[in-house]
This record gives C-alpha cells, sequence and structure tokens, in this order.
C-alpha cells in the first residue's frame, strides 16, 4: 500500500513537472489587478522589482552560467516586448507616431525615459536612450551592462511593429558607469 502511495506521489509529480514545462506565456496570465489588489493597486516599489529580476539573474547564473543567463534575459525580454506590443501599444500608427506612443507608454508604466539620438530610416537603424530606466539606473559601477532584458525588450516591440528582425545592443548603461542606458538598434538584413 505505501509503495502504491509513494508510485501516485511521483507520478503526480511527474505530471506535474511535465505541466510545468508546457507552460506558455499569455497576457491574461498577469490577472485582474485591480480585482485582486483593491487596496494596494497596480503599483509597487521599484526596489521590489530589482530585488525580483537580481536574486533571479544570481540563481540562473549559478545553475547555467552567465553567457545562458544573459540570453535567458534577452529572449524573456523579447517575449515580454512582443506583448506589450501587442497588447498596450497602438500598431496601426506611422512610425513617428508609433515612437510617441512607445514613449509615452515607456513613461506610463515607470519603465523609462525614452529618447531617440539618431535615425536612419530608410535602414531602420537607430541608437536610443533610456533614462531612469526600471532595470539599472542608480545601480553601482561594475563594469558590466545589465540592460540585456531591455535589450530583448525593444527588439520585441520593434519585431511586432515592423515584422523585421532587429539587433539591439546596449553600449552604455549605470552598470558601465554611465548616467544613461544607450542602445544601438540595427535591422538585421538576412
Ligand atoms: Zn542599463
Amino acid at each position: 500500500m505505501i509503495n502504491f502511495i509513494c508510485i501516485l506521489v511521483a507520478s503526480y509529480k511527474t505530471l506535474k513537472m511535465a505541466s510545468n514545462t508546457k507552460y506558455k506565456f499569455e497576457w491574461k496570465d498577469l490577472g485582474d489587478i485591480d480585482l485582486g489588489r483593491p487596496n494596494l493597486g497596480v503599483n509597487t516599489n521599484v526596489l521590489v522589482y530589482r530585488l525580483m529580476q537580481y536574486t533571479m539573474r544570481d540563481v540562473l547564473e549559478k545553475h547555467w552560467g552567465a553567457e545562458k543567463t544573459n540570453d535567458f534575459f534577452i529572449e524573456a525580454g523579447y517575449k515580454a516586448g512582443t506583448e506589450f506590443c501587442k497588447n498596450v501599444l497602438n500598431c496601426t500608427l506611422d512610425f513617428d507616431g508609433f515612437v510617441a506612443d512607445l514613449s509615452d507608454n515607456l513613461e506610463k508604466y515607470g519603465i523609462g525615459i525614452l529618447r531617440i539620438e539618431k535615425a536612419d530610416t530608410e535602414s531602420l537603424s537607430f541608437v536610443l536612450t533610456v533614462s531612469e530606466d526600471l532595470d539599472c539606473s542608480g545601480l553601482p559601477y561594475s563594469g558590466v551592462a545589465f540592460c540585456d532584458y531591455d535589450e530583448g525588450f525593444i527588439s520585441g516591440i520593434l519585431n511586432h511593429y515592423t515584422k523585421k528582425d532587429f539587433k539591439v545592443k546596449e553600449i552604455d548603461c549605470w552598470g558601465t558607469g554611465d548616467r544613461t542606458c544607450r542602445f544601438t538598434v540595427d535591422m538585421l538584413t538576412t
């Protein structure tokens, strides 16, 4: 009987693990926050957001190494950017209108303050900055650009809007001693 129960428990755990690996994020998974937090509301403290992100990075790096962890953050950011574009932004606007809408929403959601420093709308090549960035503004110098999640996020947004692929690279960050995050954005031609 005990063996039977052990088998049942083991099967349940296997099933649970298997079902966990099938999880695929959807916007509705974010839930009805107004309903669920009638007193606390939609806002939280940036410290709490960063606490989750940097402890997550710590654990992922311990298990998978720094390079793989960066890839995970870029991939998660890309998914987030795609869903953010799909569910929050107005993709029917022309490019200037879209950038204005993006800028407004990045501020509205407390993600950062967007500025386009250089734009080549023919080749879809840009240099943009995000100041007061949610992920890194105020971080001490470490010599490392931390905003790989943002790289994926920007790439996901632009891919969903233009249906083209982009290479986004952070070249300045609070982590590298700068006071804004600066990204190069280049459309991939192959
Ligand atoms: Zn940064």
